[in-house]
């Protein structure tokens, strides 16, 4: 019998991930501070690695990659794509919207008391790594741009500003309290019926070996109500969370169900569209996104000499515009999963993460395998 420890309450995912182990026979849920396990389920930006990999003739498995949120924190992805590709010296892929990382000024006047260490650290921080003025240049130098500025570890379409404006955007983020990517906001996107906006979401998979799999399954995450281009505080047209159209619109689900279409649906709408294909015209796009981002990252999150090793779902956000060009939006460390798609990325993920390491005594009850090594 295998046993798991569980200590991330929240995660969807991994609650349906362990219902589906127990379910199966094999393995048993110890306490959650139990010492002994085969496998952690940890919990997000807390776990324990440190105190990982030092049961005797148990190799720990879980499910987190330490410091993979170079790539998950908005504000530290650009950092490190700037800095590999200033390192090999070639250009930014032109598949991630130009972006700068700007960190509020005057926090002492936001904070009449911050602590000396909060400050120091602040000020340090600005003044060595601040991009405002480099963010300026870019504005001046092209007209008409728009741009977005989303906070390092904003999620859910929370705190985000867009405009036309620079000087707006600035002054917005100096009124926060945390760092700021301020990008190129995607201004033609490729539109559905009803003339809305939707992002692309892709769940991906790196296992022990730091293989890339893609779950063939995706979802388009659709706005309620047409791109209104003129108007940037009009949310529900810009911002396609979930959760924004949700709450915001009363149109949520009127145009396809939870605002949620399908790579097989899309597929057929491109086709009558526009006579273009996921296979032939999108998914190269991606799959080319994917590869370059864990190869930028690889040195700096790799497993090689811990004593436990490690998975981790990665959920890849997505804009495609009007001239089928995909855009890398964002990469979330710890996804939640479409309802509709949850069962089968739960037994994918248990039989290419989990079961070549502690293999099942049968395999029934695992199904077809949708996640594709890339
Ligand atoms: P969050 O973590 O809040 O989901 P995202 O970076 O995914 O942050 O941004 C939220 C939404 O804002 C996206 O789903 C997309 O609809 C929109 N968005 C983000 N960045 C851009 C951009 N550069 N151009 C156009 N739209 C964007
Ligand atoms: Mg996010
Ligand atoms: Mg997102
Ligand atoms: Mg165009």
């Amino acid at each position: 019998m295998y046993c798991f420890v569980k200590r991330d309450a929240k995660s969807t995912v991994y609650s349906a991930v362990s219902k589906f182990l127990i379910g199966s026979g094999d393995w048993k849920m110890n306490p959650s501070n139990s010492s002994f396990f085969h496998l952690m389920f940890g919990e997000r930006n807390k776990l324990p690695f440190g105190r990982l990999g030092h049961e005797a003739g148990v190799v720990q498995l879980v499910n987190y990659y330490r410091g993979s949120d170079i790539l998950c924190r908005k504000t530290a992805m650009m950092r490190i794509f700037k800095q590999y590709y200033s390192s090999i010296k070639k250009a930014i892929p032109t598949w991630l919207p130009q972006s700068f990382v700007v960190y509020p000024k005057l926090i002492e006047l936001t904070y009449p008391e911050p602590s000396r260490s909060y400050r120091l650290n602040n000020i340090n921080r600005s003044n060595k790594m601040d991009e405002r003025e480099d963010l300026l240049k870019a504005a001046t130098h092209e007209n008409g741009l728009v741009w977005i500025a989303k906070s390092s570890a904003g999620a859910k379409g929370e705190g985000i500003k867009i405009s036309s404006d620079v000087e707006d955007l600035l002054q917005f983020v100096d009124s926060q309290k945390q760092a700021f990517v301020i990008q190129k906001y995607i201004t033609n996107p490729f539109l559905l019926d009803g003339g809305r906006k939707f992002d692309i979401r892709c769940w991906v998979l790196l296992d022990v070996d730091y293989n890339i799999y893609l779950f063939e399954e995706g979802v388009l995450r659709t706005a309620s109500e047409s791109y209104n281009p003129v108007n940037f505080d009009d949310t529900v047209s810009h911002l396609t969370n979930h959760n924004l159209q949700e709450e915001l619109s009363s149109k949520f689900g009127q145009f396809e169900e939870g605002n949620e279409m399908f790579f097989g649906d899309f597929n057929r709408y491109l086709m009558k569209k526009i006579g273009a294909s996921m296979e032939e015209d999108i998914l190269p796009q991606i799959k080319e996104i994917i590869r370059t981002s864990f190869t930028i990252v690889k040195e700096r999150i790799n497993t090689n000499g811990v004593g436990y090793i490690s998975f981790q779902l990665f959920g890849f956000d997505f804009l495609l515009d009007d001239d089928l060009k995909v855009w890398l939006i964002e990469v979330n460390g710890g996804p939640a999963c479409a309802r509709k798609l949850l069962p089968d990325l739960v037994q994918s993920l248990v039989q290419t993460a989990i079961d070549p390491l502690l293999p099942p005594s049968s395999t029934t009850g695992r199904g077809r395998n949708l996640f594709r090594r890339l």
